[in-house]
């Protein structure tokens, strides 16, 4: 599914020169090779303000926490994503109100949000899946009407652009009250090990947020709140200077390689191409097939015997994970998501495919389907 060895072979001089100079400080905790990275970052994003972490789960509870949410209350989440944007809000003892999402973008809508608001709704957090910025205009009205908090889930979507209606740009991320980004290796901006960040424009919450991440500490060994410590590893973050230099050039790989697809499946019956929005670029930190009729699990396994790799993101909504089963609350039956969990189906697209690999993994597709239309 990805080539991570491949793309460290061509930085591997840069990689391990950045890595030597941070043995070399010793400076192992913040430290330069984190500041640069936190400025390099604020600077590519044009986020006021970036606060590195431990990792992407991290980035979530900790804007949870500087948000001032208390047990109980609602925020609104995607059932169909990644387990952690939810677990995090059942483990501060919030009550995660899990939505469904709209069947092309993958992503929670407006609409959908308006609905599952009440008295006790103080947050949404929009997950902009598989590398496309949720349409956030609407989404910033309904959180001014009814007074709620945005936290972005942008741990698969870092790079892309969101248009609003007035032709104004911006990165995914630094939309809401606050962007959570994932280092995870096989993300589109990935450390070799753990990393996380979060990104604001509000002054007082970016000082809230970084306190929060060092213990509660206001100043050295005063702790004002309950924290936690959450700190991006300076290694991580030397190889994060370099690989943030390559990030657009790795983008219009992953887009290449999904131009590459469409053209392949565009006509192909039972497959659905991903749908780009108007509003947002696509990163494609995944390029995700909707298979209908049936043939998702039986292409898969077609695949898997001609050695192509595929994934299901994701097999089950987190509604129906047992680990919150009966738990938050589920606005309606969420069919569409209940849908994705059954037809869809990510293939390979990461930053050094080669047109041979690309070829062969169309041509595997259609003879499944010449041999089972
Ligand atoms: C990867 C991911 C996370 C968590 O990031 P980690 O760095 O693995 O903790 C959260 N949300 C989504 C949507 C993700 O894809």
């Amino acid at each position: 599914m990805v080539d991570l060895k491949g793309q460290y072979k061509k930085i591997q001089s840069e990689i391990n020169a950045s890595i030597k100079e941070c043995l070399k400080s010793t400076s192992f905790i913040n430290g330069p090779k984190v500041q640069e990275f936190q400025a390099g970052l604020e600077t590519y994003l044009g986020a006021k303000h970036v606060i590195p972490c431990g990792n992407g789960t991290d980035a979530l509870q900790v804007a949870m926490m500087g948000m001032g949410l208390k047990p109980g209350d609602e925020v609104i989440v995607p059932a169909f994503t990644y387990v952690a944007t939810v677990e995090v809000a059942a483990l501060l003892g919030l009550n995660p109100v899990m939505v469904d999402v709209d069947k092309d973008t993958f992503n929670i809508t407006a609409e959908i949000i308006e609905q599952a608001i009440n008295v006790h709704t103080q947050a949404i957090v929009p997950v902009h899946l598989f590398g496309q910025c949720t349409n956030m205009e609407p989404l910033l009205k309904i959180a001014e009407k009814y007074n709620l908090k945005i936290i972005e889930d942008n741990a698969q979507s870092i790079g892309a652009e969101y248009t609003f209606d007035d032709g104004k740009q911006v990165k995914s991320g630094t939309i809401g009250d606050v962007g959570c980004i994932s280092f995870y290796p096989s993300k589109n901006l990935g450390a070799y090990g753990d990393g996380g960040a979060m990104c604001t424009n509000d002054d007082d919450l970016a000082d809230q947020l970084r306190r929060i991440a060092n213990h509660g500490q206001s100043e050295k060994y005063m702790h004002k709140y309950i924290g936690v410590n959450s700190r991006l590893d300076a290694i991580q973050a030397a190889i994060l200077n370099v690989k943030l230099q390559y990030l657009d050039e790795y983008t219009a790989a992953r887009q290449a390689v999904a131009d590459y697809y469409d053209k392949a499946f565009e006509d192909v019956d039972h497959l659905q191409i991903p749908v780009r929005m108007e509003q947002s670029t696509h990163v494609f930190h995944q390029y995700t097939l909707i298979v209908s009729d049936g043939h998702r699990d039986a292409l898969k396994t077609f695949l898997y015997e001609h050695g192509v790799p595929s994934m299901i993101y994701y097999p089950l909504t987190v509604s129906d994970q047992e680990a919150f089963r009966g738990r938050g609350r589920k606005v309606g039956d969420l069919p569409t998501s209940k849908a994705l969990c059954e037809s869809v189906l990510s293939l390979p697209i990461h930053t050094e495919m080669t047109d041979n690999q690309l070829d062969y993994i169309a041509e595997t597709v259609h003879a499944y389907f010449k041999e089972n239309a």
